[in-house]
């Protein structure tokens, strides 16, 4: 059973040694290929042609579920919270690429610029927060332009309507490199609600790309949905659910 090992278990490398660790290790390798193997047949059934690279989402689980990601091929990892991951990645020496797929408060953006991808652009003020951050660190920050085409109140991110201004403007933040789109839909959205939302971010990267930005990543797709993201051209999708199990938080 995935989520119920003792805490001894969940953050040090040796343990993963462990009779237990090795039945996690083995449910997260099941389960990782059960993933691609839905993913290649989305991917088929779409036609888009794109490649697709499997995001392990690691929020609320411990170090164990990154390693056990990478020993089952898996080289990038997400979480949603800065304060979450920082420790966690101190702890972790897994070669993977470490995403940053929640909101990031402004406040944050000195530590969101150590990501590899920063998924959750969705202000000017994050914009010039983030590119702040990355020229004080004398670096580039990858970020991609969070965009809410559902409409939905509850849902951070840039209307699809104002993408293109947006996209216009951060040609100015020359420390951040737009390289794409994330978007997240609707809970419980039905299936012709779900393709609308995915094709919609595919437009919308579309004009970024428009915008002169060399972007080609298009990230969507969670543990309920990524196969109709994936059939809609998802170039990124973000499991958590589907490879650890439940959070209880
Ligand atoms: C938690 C989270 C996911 C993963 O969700 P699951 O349904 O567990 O696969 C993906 N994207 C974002 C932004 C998240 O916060």
């Amino acid at each position: 059973m995935l989520g119920h090992f003792p805490p001894s278990h969940r953050f040090s490398v040796p343990e993963l040694a462990s009779p237990i660790a090795s039945a996690f290790l083995d449910d997260v390798a099941h389960r990782v290929r059960d993933a691609r193997a839905r993913i290649a047949e989305a991917r088929a059934r779409g036609g888009h042609g794109q490649d697709v690279t499997l995001i392990a989402v690691t929020k609320t689980h411990g170090v164990d579920a990154v390693y056990a990601a990478h020993a089952a091929g898996v080289l990038d990892v997400g979480e949603n919270r800065v304060q979450e991951a920082e420790p966690k990645r101190a702890q972790c020496s897994a070669p993977v690429r470490w995403h940053l797929i929640g909101h990031v408060q402004r406040n944050k953006a000195a530590s969101a610029v150590n990501f590899d991808l920063v998924h959750s652009l969705d202000s000017d003020r994050l914009a010039q927060a983030l590119h702040d951050a990355a020229s004080k660190a004398d670096r580039r920050c990858d970020v991609l332009l969070q965009v809410n085409v559902s409409g939905e109140e509850s849902k951070f991110g840039v209307p699809a309507a104002e993408v293109v201004a947006f996209t216009e403007r951060l040609h100015a933040h020359s420390a951040i490199r737009l390289c794409g789109v994330m978007t997240m839909a609707p809970f419980d959205a039905d299936e012709r609600t779900l393709r609308d939302v995915f094709a919609g971010a595919r437009q919308c990267l579309a004009h970024v790309k428009a915008a002169g930005h060399d972007a080609s990543v298009l990230s969507m797709g969670m543990s309920g949905d990524f196969e109709i993201a994936v059939e809609e051209g998802a170039t990124h999708v973000r499991l958590g659910t589907m490879l650890f199990g439940a959070r209880e938080q």
